[in-house]
């Protein structure tokens, strides 16, 4: 990733400010993106200013996502990776959740990526370079009591797999990554049924997956130009069977989620 110029959606927390270091680590010219930018500044405070940039964005907003790309050229003339990393979660069923909830969902993970992507595909082209959706598990996977969030990566997966194909013949390399349970702040704020932020994570975050070393395969797999990459050994063996025993992944994931403290459902 030397030299690369590259965007990162939702830097300020977890996965993303993992990627921002890593990238930073590996001589990116990193452009660095979400609504908290205080953050932003805090995480980039001791490096060289021609070294990156941080603009203010909120995803949901078409107009933000054209002004963070446009940003990002005028900086740099170019663009060579685009991470959409941004993104929430939410926790409550299909049956007591409020619409609003889902909407919110698929606006920031799914149509975020949209206008990131709409924006960054003329300059990705341009460098053939790499445009990578951070989707997860839940985009193979259906997760009792995540029906937004599950819509929202499932969502995410045909529209840069569509991308990938239509541009198969312009050398542009699509990405799409799924973290399984990563250590990071997700479970605190997603949202309950009612929008509210579930203020607590239902799972022990010291035994999951660091957001760094995710942020270490999704850097080593732009570098490699694969296009999928699935992580963590519970995700890797959620996927595999799921392909070939999808009725029966259905139940082992139902109980395996049943399990959580607070699950809506036994
Ligand atoms: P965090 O909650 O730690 O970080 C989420 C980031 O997204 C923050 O930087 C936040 O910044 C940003 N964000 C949220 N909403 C918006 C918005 N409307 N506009 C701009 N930025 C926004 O979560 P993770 O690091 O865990 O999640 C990162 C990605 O990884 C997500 O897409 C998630 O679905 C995916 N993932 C996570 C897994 C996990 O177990 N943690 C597993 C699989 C996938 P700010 O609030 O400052 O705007």
């Amino acid at each position: 990733m030397q030299d690369k110029v590259t965007i990162i959606t939702g830097a300020s927390s977890g996965i993303g400010k993992a990627l921002a270091e890593e990238a930073h680590k590996r001589g990116a010219k990193v452009i660095l993106s979400a609504r908290r930018k205080e953050m932003l500044d805090e995480l980039a405070s001791s490096w060289n200013a021609e070294d990156y940039l941080n603009v203010q964005a909120d995803v949901t907003r078409e107009e933000d996502c054209f002004k963070l790309i446009e940003a990002a050229v005028e900086k740099f003339g170019r663009i060579d990776v685009l991470i959409n990393n941004a993104g929430i979660s939410m926790r409550a069923l299909f049956a007591d959740v409020d619409l609003d909830v889902i909407r919110r969902l698929m606006d920031t993970n799914f149509w975020g990526t949209v206008y990131c992507t709409k924006y960054a595909l003329p300059y990705l082209l341009k460098t053939k370079g790499s445009l990578v959706g951070v989707s997860s598990v839940a985009g193979y996977k259906g997760l009792p009591g995540r029906t937004g969030y599950s819509a929202s990566k499932f969502a995410m997966h045909g529209l840069l797999e569509v991308i990938r194909i239509e541009n198969i013949k312009k050398g542009l390399h699509v990405l799409i990554a799924c973290p399984g349970f990563t250590s990071s702040n997700i479970r605190n704020i997603a949202l309950s049924k009612d929008g509210s932020s579930q203020g607590e994570t239902p799972l022990d975050e010291n035994k999951l997956m660091p957001a760094e070393a995710v942020a270490s395969h999704i850097c080593n797999a732009i570098e490699k130009r694969k296009n999928s990459l699935v992580l963590t050994a519970m995700g890797k063996t959620t996927v595999l069977l799921n392909k070939f025993f999808p009725k029966f992944m259905d139940g082992m994931v139902y109980n395996h989620m049943a399990k959580e403290p607070d699950s809506p459902f036994k």
